[in-house]
């Protein structure tokens, strides 16, 4: 079956073709949209709207075209349905169902974060259950997964997630926009001493980044080194990501763990997400050009769930907000 993915959730437009027979993505196009967004300091849903208008058609085309397929070797459409922001999810959304009600394939909407939950099983099958840890721009969880489906959310940060963190503090220091990369950059090749960062004490598997981000604003205003500062927010994060994921491992007694979204792309959180493979355990990680947004993971689990419950109608909507938990299966 030729799966098309499509996600147009925040400000990448993403349209992916999927070989499922063959278990292999034949193409993933993303065109990043973040430059217009730059003189905001964050995404601007309206802006994000008119830009995936502007590109989907093109970036629908190229897909295609990299594939080798045309639309009458489609099988099934998949699109980003929820969480994300409304007006940038609309676009998506409503292309997809154009191209569903056109040439009678059938459809199927699907949660962003299955998709990035999942994403790191890309080219083969999922393995259950695992441990999953989401870290992207808006979401920090810590997910129990014991099928598609039986998703439970052990942890979850009660504030900024940590890629926003990263973003945020990158404004703070003029690093610009994402921050992630830039970050883990500066990171690599800082030498010095790093600045004590306090960690949040929040009991239990959920998360705060809001009080680490205070701190460096406090670092930042006494006029320490930027590339210091960077550095040891990034040493920080990591080791408190890493701290509750062991914590996690520890309580469910789970071996197999499975990272994803786009802070997963971090040098030093694979770094020590490879530790824990030495000790033993088996981890998953995306290959990087499926960490961030892409239509590659769309189409995955789309598919996956297309078997599962089969297809949407085509007057189902877009929703801003909705939790995993909220997509799993019944019983
Ligand atoms: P969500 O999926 O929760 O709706 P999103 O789709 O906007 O959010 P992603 O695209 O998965 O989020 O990830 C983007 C985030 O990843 C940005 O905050 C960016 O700074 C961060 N990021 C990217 N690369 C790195 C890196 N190497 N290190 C740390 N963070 C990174
Ligand atoms: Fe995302």
């Amino acid at each position: 079956m030729i799966v098309l993915g499509i996600d147009t959730s925040c400000d990448d437009t993403s349209v992916a073709v999927y070989d499922a027979k063959e278990n292999r993505i034949l193409s993933n196009i993303v065109s990043s949209q973040y430059e217009f967004h730059i003189p905001f300091g964050g995404v601007v849903p309206e802006i994000a709207a008119r830009k995936h208008a502007e590109n989907i058609d093109v970036v629908f085309e190229e897909a295609l075209k990299v594939a080798g397929v045309e639309v009458k070797d489609l099988e099934l459409i998949t699109v980003t349905r929820f969480p994300g922001l409304l007006p940038a999810l609309l676009v998506g959304l409503t292309f997809g169902k154009g191209i569903s009600y056109c040439s009678g394939l059938p459809f199927k909407g699907v949660h962003h974060i299955e998709a990035h939950l999942l994403s790191p099983f890309i080219g083969k099958e999922p393995e259950y259950p695992f441990l999953g840890l989401v870290v992207s721009g808006g979401h920090t969880l810590l997910v129990l997964a014991g099928g598609l489906g039986r998703y439970r959310v052990v942890g979850k940060t009660l504030d900024d997630a940590v890629g926003e963190a990263y973003d945020k503090v990158a404004k703070m220091l003029n690093l610009g926009y994402p921050g992630g990369p830039v970050i883990d950059r500066i990171y690599r090749e800082f030498k010095g001493d790093y600045l004590q960062l306090p960690k949040p004490k929040v009991k239990g598997l959920n998360y705060s980044f809001s009080g680490i981000k205070t701190a460096v604003k406090r670092l930042v205003e006494k006029g320490y080194p930027k590339e210091q500062i960077a550095a040891s927010f990034q040493k920080t994060a990591v080791e408190y990501l890493v701290g509750k994921l062991k914590k996690a491992l520890k309580e469910f007694g789970i071996r197999r763990i499975a990272v994803s979204g786009g802070v997963s792309a971090n040098s030093l959180l694979r770094e020590k997400l490879e530790e824990l493979s030495e000790k033993g355990y088996e981890v998953l990680l995306p290959d990087l050009s499926y960490t961030s947004d892409n239509g590659a993971m769309v189409a995955y689990v789309g598919y996956r769930r297309f078997l599962l419950e089969g297809g949407d109608e085509l007057t189902v909507g877009a929703l801003p907000r909705l939790s995993l938990e909220e997509v799993n299966v019944e019983g």
